[in-house]
């Protein structure tokens, strides 16, 4: 009787656990714990035994019976609940279900990917303070206080001598102050001007990048630059550079390159030139050199500055620089 009630008892138990629908589970009731179930008749049985084994099955019988119904209600409520996810139905055939990973922000991966082309040319990384001095800012970049420059760029001023930095070249000082050439450097980050509409925020991210050795020429710097762009937007994009001014680069040079988007025959990302500003570059003015105690003699250098999010845009095909800030997930998802 004891084997039995414990070979019920199992059966039952692996039954349940099969059970994937509804009606199945009704069918269970019935078969094992109706009026006429497996389980109900055998404890009919107990009746028929002799008076000194009776409680003893009993007992074992009414914690089979207790187990049974607590297993079989939560079975009942895994089933409702539709934590079965099977149902009583499965459909091998439908595709998995995604799940949804942590990826990089698009300025970010512009970033690193800027940073990785020109530490594979061997240029180190490195990085500034965002608040920083006038001195470094500004007056050390050979822009003094009354400087036309000052105005091309709406600065933030925390107090008169202290601002929120409004390019990353302030870094090219600080490195050169610390350390004698040759020196070699990439530094990005984030960049402050009071500037916002479709193609201006007040935070954006620049790249700044500098080399100073013995006999460095301008052909260096065309060689360097024309060298990245071919990495970045591949190397049949046609390249040219422009005669401009940066007060604290001589000679200074704008460079453009084919439009991304009509390759060159003319539309309305390049205002119908063909060409698209993408790089801000010159070779070192003497002048900064006497700012960090280099011979202008014997060292020359070139240093060049983009923006990342135009970068961005051009690589992605984005017409709102402010969609990079908005944080809409449908946006940042595509990356
Ligand atoms: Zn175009």
């Amino acid at each position: 009787m004891k084997e039995q009630l414990l070979k019920l008892e199992k059966k039952a138990f692996e039954e349940l656990q099969a059970i994937r629908a509804d009606y199945e589970l009704e069918n269970f009731r019935i078969r094992f714990l109706g009026k006429k179930g497996l389980l109900t008749s055998l404890m009919k049985k107990i009746g028929n035994l002799s008076p000194d084994e009776r409680p003893r099955i009993g007992k074992l019988a009414n914690i089979a019976r207790n187990n049974l119904l607590k297993f079989f209600e939560e079975t009942r409520e895994r089933i409702l609940s539709g934590d079965s996810d099977e149902g009583s139905f499965q459909d091998v055939t439908l595709p998995g279900r995604e799940q949804a990973l942590g990826h990089f922000h698009p300025i970010t991966l512009m970033i690193k990917e800027v940073c990785r082309i020109f530490y594979g040319m061997g240029f180190r990384v490195v990085k500034g303070p965002d608040v920083e001095l006038d001195y470094y800012n500004f007056e050390a970049l050979n822009i003094p206080r009354d400087h036309p420059a000052r105005d091309m760029q709406d600065t933030f001023y925390i107090s008169q001598n202290v601002v929120l930095r409004t390019h990353t070249s302030p870094i090219q000082i600080r490195i050169m102050e610390n350390q004698k050439p040759p020196v070699s450097i990439i530094a990005p980050g984030k960049v402050y001007r009071r500037d916002s509409d479709v193609s201006h925020t007040p935070m954006f991210h620049q790249v700044e990048g500098l080399l100073v050795d013995k006999h460095v020429t301008f052909g260096d710097l065309k060689g360097t630059l024309i060298s990245f762009l071919h990495r970045m937007f591949g190397a049949e994009t046609r390249i040219r550079f422009r005669p401009s001014f940066f007060p604290f680069t001589e000679p200074s040079a704008e460079i453009d390159i084919e439009c991304v988007i009509c390759r060159g025959k003319g539309c309305r990302t390049c205002s119908h030139t063909g060409w698209l500003e993408i790089l801000g570059a010159g070779m070192v003015d003497p002048e900064v050199y006497g700012f960090v105690d280099y011979d202008p003699e014997v060292y020359s250098g070139f240093a060049f500055g983009m923006g990342i999010e135009r970068i961005a845009m051009l690589r992605y095909g984005i017409n709102d620089i402010q969609l990079f800030f908005k944080n809409d997930m449908r946006f940042l998802s595509q990356f």
